[in-house]
This record gives structure tokens, sequence and C-alpha cells, in this order.
């Protein structure tokens, strides 16, 4: 079986390599994949953008694919899945209304509130005076977004009134061009975060391990928002009854009321959850794929082959497949940025000690990195490896993965040396 991956990520990379682990499948293709995916023997990228439905469809139709995987939330927001399906292909992915869970903050709060999923208070605006008149109201801190995907730069969680204000302006103003047309203003609330990602057919729906990012850029979670700098799983905080009442009370109650709206929602439903203090949680957002760094720590794990899940998804037979299974221990990622990251940096460096790093028995994922002849690897982004390391506890794995790190050098080269600093003292 062919199946082709779009998307250029870590976890893209994670996707192809976890696929080709199973001998069902014969080759990936790529769109426009990255250094990675182009190093793995099966796998070719075709550098085709993400939104060139017609280019991807005709490519996955002369070559014979059986399945189109789809990583990122832009091009299932724009239609993807409902695009290659009407050309008669099979794709893993929710349609474009069904993608609205994470391409409209509104919309997937309206759900939230009709579902009766625990969600932080908010309220919606389509201009200024009327947030800012509920913000005085409502006091700082809080948190203003911007309603549509802003590539993770849409969310300020204001200490101050006057920064919330000036939220709603740079809102207003277009600064997020139409993913800000409206505003949703939002009790800010406090604990730790955990990411829920679940497999669902439209009628059932199973989670996958729980994980725990690391957002910002800084050690100790300090500085600015990052797409994520890191992951480990299973996330501890997740425990039975947490990952219990999730299942009922959000995933379940999410998919049966997308159902009644006429979605059949069949992919991923990730559940960003804030986890308080008394252990007691509710949904931050929702998204319409697979987390990024996230998948890079849960799919190491997975021992369900994940073209079956894949394929009971996309066929509504997830109700018949036996319980997922997965290996004991615990995976960490570290990723390596370029420097400066999040905000400018360079692109081009020669990035060495991969194989070194995967040879102290890391798995190296990249991300921002692109093949140059002579079998050259360059960085190409932000986020360019992430380096993952597997154990029989957090320890190991996390110490595995600052083993494998060491090896690699480039010019600017940063990350953070306390990925899993929550799991390995506990208390912080
Ligand atoms: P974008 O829309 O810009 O792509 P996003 O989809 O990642 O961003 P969210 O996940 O809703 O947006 O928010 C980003 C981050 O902001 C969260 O991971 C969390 O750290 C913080 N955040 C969001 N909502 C709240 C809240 N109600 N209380 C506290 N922190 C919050």
């Amino acid at each position: 079986m062919k199946v082709l991956v779009v998307g250029n990520g870590g976890r893209e990379h994670a996707l192809a390599w976890k696929l080709l682990q199973s001998k069902k499948i014969e080759q990936i293709v790529c769109v426009p994949g990255n250094g990675g995916t182009a190093s793995m023997e099966c796998c070719q990228n075709i550098p085709l953008a993400v939104d060139d439905f017609e280019g991807i469809s005709q490519l996955a139709l002369e070559n014979d694919i059986s399945v189109v995987v789809v990583g990122p939330e832009v091009p299932l927001a724009m239609g993807i899945t409902d695009y290659l399906q009407s050309k008669g292909l099979m794709v893993f992915g929710p349609s474009k209304a069904g993608a609205q869970i994470e391409a409209s903050k509104a919309w997937a709060k309206a759900l939230m509130q009709e579902a009766g999923i625990p969600t932080a208070k908010a309220a919606v605006f389509t201009e200024a005076t009327a947030a800012k008149f509920y913000v005085k109201s409502q006091g700082a801190p809080i948190v203003v977004k911007a309603d549509g995907l802003a590539a993770g730069k849409g969310v300020t969680v204001a200490q101050t009134l006057g920064e919330a204000e000036d939220a709603i302006d740079a809102i207003f103003q277009g600064q997020f061009g139409s993913a800000g047309n409206f505003v949703v203003i939002e009790e800010c609330l406090l604990g730790q975060e955990v990411s829920v990602l679940a497999l669902t057919d439209g009628l059932t729906i199973r989670p996958l391990l729980p994980a725990q990012d690391h957002k910002r850029i800084g050690e100790g979670d300090t500085g600015d928002n990052t797409g994520g700098m890191g992951a480990y799983a299973p996330a501890p905080i997740a425990t039975p009854e947490l990952m219990a009442r999730v299942q009922t009370e959000v995933l379940e109650s999410a998919i049966a009321l997308l159902r009644t709206k006429g979605i059949d929602y069949r992919g991923v439903l990730y559940a960003g959850l804030m986890v308080s203090a008394d252990g007691d949680f509710k949904v931050l957002e929702f998204n319409c794929r697979f987390g990024d760094p996230e998948t890079q720590v849960i799919l190491p794990l997975l021992e369900t082959p994940l073209e079956d899940l894949i394929l009971a998804c996309i066929q509504q037979r997830l109700a018949e497949m036996p319980p997922i299974a997965w290996k004991k221990g615990a995976a960490a990622t570290v990723v390596a940025a370029s420097g400066g990251y999040p905000g400018e940096y360079e692109k081009g460096q020669v990035i060495a000690g991969i194989q070194e790093a995967e040879a102290s028995g890391a798995k190296v994922f990249h991300a921002g990195t692109k093949l140059n002849e002579p079998q050259q690897i360059l960085t190409d982004g932000g986020r360019v490896l992430n380096v993952t390391g597997l154990g029989e506890n957090f320890q190991q794995a996390i110490a595995q993965a600052y083993a494998g790190i060491k090896h690699i050098h480039f010019s600017g080269v940063y990350y953070r040396r306390d990925i899993g600093h929550r799991v390995l003292s506990p208390k912080s």
C-alpha cells in the first residue's frame, strides 16, 4: 500500500517513519516533506504546496496512492479532505466543516457550550468597543484570542487591562487578517496543560497516550510562545480518572454533537486541556490534526499498526478494533531550533551530528530541514530537529534525548535544557 503524507514538519516525518515500519506499506510520498523524509528509504518528497489540492490529487491518482494522511490544519481548514474525496481518494483528516473546530475559536466555543464540555467562560465580539467594555467588566488577567488560525500568535494571556485592550486593537486592526474578524475573550485559567489526541471514525473515539508540550522558548517555561520546544508521553498529570472523564465529557460529547450537526468527523480530535491544582480540568482548545511535537513522542510508543487505525477511522470500523496497544515506558523529545526563533532566524546552516545522535540511541525527526546535494542536511525553518529518546521511565527517555542532541551542531543551534522538568522533579 502507498500512502501520501501532506506536510513538512516533525509530525509528518514521524508519521512517515511510523507507517514505514509496517510491511504493508511499500512507499510513502511526502508533499512537500523535509530533509528527514527525503533521506528515508521508500520515501519520496514531491515539491507541491499543501494547498495545491489539484496537484496533490493528480499525484495521488497517478501514483496509485491508497490513503492520503493530512498533517497540518491549514489544508484541512481549506477543505483538502472534501476535495480529494470528491476525486475518489481515501483521506485521513476531517472535512472542512469538521476542521472548524480548530479554524474558528468562536465556533469551537459555541460547540463546547452546547455540548456541556467543561471550558473557560467566554464571550465573542465583532468590534473593539464592546470587547473592551467586556474586558473592563471582567478584569485582568484575561485571555484575548483572534478567532481564526494564526499559527499560535493569535492568543494573548493579558496580565493587565491595557495589555488586553492592545491585543483587541491589534486583532481588529487586521494583524491576523480575516482570522481576526471575531475576538474571543476568555477567563484566564491556571494549571498545567496537557494534550489528549484521539482517533475517531465519527462514531467511536479512542484516546492516544496523553502528552505534555513545552510551549515557551525559555527554560522554566518563560519567554515567547513557540510551536513547541519539546514533549513527553505518557503525561502523568492525565491520570486514568481524568482520562475517563475526558473520554465521556469531552471526546464522546464533541463527536455526538458534531454528528447531530451533520458533521461526520473522521481523523484526529485533539483536546488541549488545562488541569488545575485540584485535578479538575477545562478544555482550552480543540485541534483537528496530530499535535507537533506531541506526535513525535506518541508514535514511538504506539504498538498497534498506525495504518490499521487510520483505515479503521476512514472506513468507520474503529469499534471493531482491539484496544490500542502501547509499548511500556516513556518517550521524550527535545527540539533543536534555529537561533532567534520564534523571532527572525537564518536558514541554510549545515547540520552535523544527526548520524551520531542516532548511533547514541536517539531517534531524530526532522522538522525545518532540507536535503542539499550531496547528502548534506541544511536548516530550513525555526524548529529544525526533534531528538527523541525512549526508555523504561522518564529519566531514561529524557537522558537519551539529551545524549542525542549533544551531537547536533549547526550555527546558532538552541534547545531547552529542561524538557521534562515536571516529571523529573514533580513539584516544579
Ligand atoms: P493560534 O490560534 O494563534 O494558532 P492556538 O490555537 O495555539 O493559537 P490556544 O491553544 O487557544 O491557541 O492558546 C494558546 C496558548 O495560550 C495555550 O496553549 C495556553 O498556554 C494559553 N491559553 C489559551 N487559553 C487560555 C486560558 N483561557 N487561560 C490561560 N491560558 C490560556
